[in-house]
């Protein structure tokens, strides 16, 4: 929980995208404080929280947004897009209509951001597979189409939680230690 302020070697924002109840805050909570919150509560209002990675000896510091509700008004400001390189894209894999949706938030993310930014497609609540309605299958293919990495995560278990964000977070840092060299 406790960290320095400004030592980290690296700062990358990754912003997390997607409908409204997907899991996106628990995903984010459980990242970064391995904590799980039964009672959803969309509080309005754009936050984000921090945690540290060490990648090759360098620390990296990933500073992760959540539309924290403005998700629901479709409302989610420029100001939120703004300097992100990593995106984590989420449905919530027990509700097709979720997933129907990821088409509007890439267009979305790719108006406001540099194309070039990490993006990592998030099947969300797979503890729930008795009540499936998105197959990994068809998951696989859009994440082919639209040159996206796939997971599916459960916040509520922490199932490739970590894994999904540090896959990203790889894959940013990977670019930007090329262009360094
Ligand atoms: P957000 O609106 O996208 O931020 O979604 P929340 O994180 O607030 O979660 C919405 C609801 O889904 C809450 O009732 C959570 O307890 C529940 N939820 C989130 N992640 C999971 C998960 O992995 N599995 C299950 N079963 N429920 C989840
Ligand atoms: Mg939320």
């Amino acid at each position: 929980m406790e960290e320095e302020e400004g030592g980290e070697d690296y700062l990358f924002k990754i912003v997390v995208i997607g409908d409204s109840a997907v899991g996106k805050s628990n995903l984010l909570s459980r990242f970064a404080r391995d904590e799980f919150d039964h009672n959803s509560k969309a509080t309005i209002g754009v936050e984000f929280q921090t945690q540290v990675l060490e990648l090759d000896g360098k620390e990296v510091k990933a500073q992760v947004w959540d539309t924290a509700g403005q998700e629901r008004f479709r409302a989610v400001t420029s100001a939120y897009y703004r300097g992100a390189v990593g995106a984590l894209v989420v449905y919530d894999i027990t509700r097709i209509t979720t997933f129907e949706s990821i088409k509007r938030w890439l267009d979305e993310l790719n108006t406001h951001c540099d194309t070039a930014v990490a993006k990592m497609l998030v099947g969300n609540k797979s503890d729930l597979e008795h009540i499936r309605q998105v197959s990994v299958e068809e998951a696989k293919t859009l994440a082919e189409e639209e040159g996206l990495f796939f997971i599916e995560t459960s916040a509520l278990d922490s199932t490739n939680v970590n894994k999904s964000f540090e896959i990203v977070i790889r894959e940013i840092y990977n670019k930007v230690s090329r262009k360094v060299l």
